[in-house]
């Protein structure tokens, strides 16, 4: 879950009608054992320019993120809320986010579920809290994503524009990184890790850099500290402080080695895999 960012969304920009478009023709073209066709060119530099952290991977990478992106594409449904047309456009830059994380884990970590529900706005979940006095306030909360266990990711596509390399926020990577987490069933800020020694690792580093998190947040309340540079949203729970950290972590490589040089490691030896040395 992601609550909407601090920063207004910027505002739509115009859609144009594209369902007749190339992912629309490859999502009721493709039939068992029939190969995807190719995402074209512009509309994957298009891609690419709208999310600068996309374009400045390697070539290896980008080729890569280009063929998962297309056999996500070919694997996933995609709908639209409140009459929401989802163009060639969204759905590319949502997958290409969403394959990110899993350029070296592969694909079949997101196999266990095929929706993805873009709202053209930020959604209003109700909510309620009880007082000392017992009382019951209802409010409604708005959010910007939503990762079911075992079901649909839902993103406002607003806020998935909103995707800011100052700021190390993506809410498709937000959510797409809680799939990752939940794949043992448990939205814990662990997902499921390839050896005991790193699970161990993951356990000790996570635990450290989330209390640091959370004392550096509250010296900064209660003083008037600098804030630190994650969104305060990750100290609501250890699953959010993974999803937003690994937003930063994919977003701002950079800003993020600065601020997170021991979760920089961690993150390295799981999303790369000890094959993969930076
Ligand atoms: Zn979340």
């Amino acid at each position: 879950m992601r609550h909407t960012p601090s920063h207004p969304p910027p505002e739509a920009q115009p859609l144009g009608s594209t369902l007749a478009g190339w992912w629309h023709r490859l999502t009721t073209s493709l039939g068992a054992g029939a190969t995807s066709p190719a995402i074209p060119q512009a509309l994957w530099d298009a891609t690419l320019a709208r999310h600068p952290f996309l374009a400045e991977r390697d070539a290896t990478d980008l080729q890569q993120l280009r063929l998962l992106s297309m056999q996500f594409l070919g694997s996933k449904q995609f709908s639209g809320a409140q009459g929401l047309q989802v163009t060639d456009e969204m759905a590319l830059s949502i997958a290409a986010q969403a394959c990110l994380p899993v350029l070296r884990l592969g694909l079949h970590w997101y196999d266990d579920f095929s929706g993805i529900v873009v709202h053209p706005d930020a959604m209003l979940a109700p909510r309620e809290v009880h007082d000392d006095a017992g009382v019951v306030h209802h409010y409604q909360e708005e959010l910007s994503g939503e990762a079911m266990p075992g079901g649909p990711v839902t993103l406002s596509w607003p806020d998935v524009q909103a995707a800011s390399v100052a700021d190390g926020y993506s809410v498709a990577i937000h959510e797409f990184v809680h799939k990752l987490d939940m794949r043992d069933g448990l939205a814990d800020g662990c997902p499921p890790m390839p050896s005991r020694a790193l699970a161990r690792r993951w356990q000790t580093v996570m635990q450290a850099a989330y209390r640091d998190f959370k004392e550096a947040l509250s010296m900064a309340n209660r003083f008037g500290g600098p804030q630190p540079w994650l969104d305060p949203y990750a100290a609501t729970a250890p699953a959010e402080f993974f999803a937003v950290s690994c937003e930063a972590y994919f977003v701002n490589r950079p800003r993020f080695a600065l601020e997170w040089p021991a979760l920089l490691e961690l993150f390295d030896a799981f999303f790369l895999g000890p094959e993969q040395p930076q």
